[in-house]
């Protein structure tokens, strides 16, 4: 069955096409959830992708795992960075003014401070722990930069499409302060943190989007497996930034070392163990959108006419 056909039996995602996500509606993530009955599949690895070092900004020093020619994206993922270093040097030229249009761009802080500020005068400062969940919708210009001069600076940056019925909303941001973020402790000792979606009965703060996204931090300090519910039908992967992990029911694991990307196949559960004493993981699932890319540098399109007129509304000054 298509997306589309799915989506108008459900009779709850073409809502999710028609307005825009800051619009008051039924939580989307409930849509997607696999109908009682089916059968319940863990999630094994496709691929595993390393993360390749590069620079962005002004000379930032970053890995990109999502967004580079072994995975140009996971739809409706577009680009996954990861920032981590504490050599100023790496990091302190930072991210200068430049436009955003027709996605989000999500930016999760594990360690350190970045300060956000788009040209209509608003800014936030993003600090260890927070998350910055940004709408760029028809458009802004912004500078993201580190708020230190020293110590460690590490987080992501994932960036997610819009359905093209919503590139060009309204910019929305999410700013969510680290005690914000839904915490679940796991019996190992470690940390689950929930962004967006439902996960081991918390749920994250991020309003309803219309890709039902699932987002989440953990650290896992044993071996016990973690196991997690994902609707069956979203992309998913599973980053890993810190340690080891193992990914994949039983008899079906595939090894994913530090700075890797396991791409996820279909199925209702996730079960990750670490492979490490400490180890640190991203994961992330959404609804593709089956819908075309039209992508050159910070504008995500649906055609080619569309990613022209972004380019002359920034030069015209018109974007937002
Ligand atoms: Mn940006």
């Amino acid at each position: 069955m298509s997306l589309s056909r799915r989506a108008l039996l459900s009779g709850l995602s073409s809502v999710a096409v028609l307005g825009c996500s800051s619009e008051p509606r039924l939580r989307a993530s409930r849509v997607a959830s696999a109908p009682a009955g089916r059968v319940v599949t863990g999630r094994e690895a496709l691929t595993v992708i390393p993360g390749i070092p590069t620079q962005d900004g002004a000379g930032v020093s970053l890995t990109r795992v999502i967004g580079q020619r072994a995975l140009d994206h996971l739809d409706p993922f577009l680009l996954l960075d990861e920032l981590h270093s504490d050599e100023a040097n790496a990091y302190i030229r930072g991210f200068p003014d430049h436009p955003h249009r027709g996605f989000e761009t999500i930016t999760v802080m594990l360690e350190g401070r970045m300060r956000h500020r788009d040209s209509r005068g608003g800014h936030g400062l993003i600090t260890g722990g927070g998350v910055q969940w940004m709408t760029a919708g028809r458009g802004l210009v912004h500078s993201e930069m580190p708020e230190q001069e020293e110590g460690m600076l590490w987080g992501f940056q994932l960036w997610l499409n819009l359905p093209r019925a919503e590139k060009m909303c309204a910019q929305q941001y999410q700013d969510l302060a680290p005690e914000r973020i839904a915490e679940h402790r796991l019996a190992s000792g470690g940390l689950l943190r929930a962004i967006a979606g439902e996960v081991l009965g918390v749920e994250g703060p991020v309003e309803p989007r219309a890709t039902a996204p699932v987002l989440l931090t953990a650290t896992l300090r044993d071996e016990s497996p973690l196991t997690i519910d994902l609707p069956r039908d979203h992309s998913a992967f599973v980053f890993v930034q810190d340690g080891e992990a193992e990914v994949g029911p039983e008899r079906r694991t595939t090894r994913v070392p530090q700075d890797h990307l396991a791409v996820l196949g279909p199925g209702t559960s996730l079960t990750i163990r670490a492979r490490h004493e400490r180890t640190g993981i991203l994961v992330a699932a959404a609804r593709p959108l089956n819908e075309p890319i039209a992508r050159r540098g910070p504008f995500v399109m649906s055609t080619q006419e569309e990613l022209d007129q972004a380019f002359l509304d920034y030069r015209n000054g018109t974007l937002g």
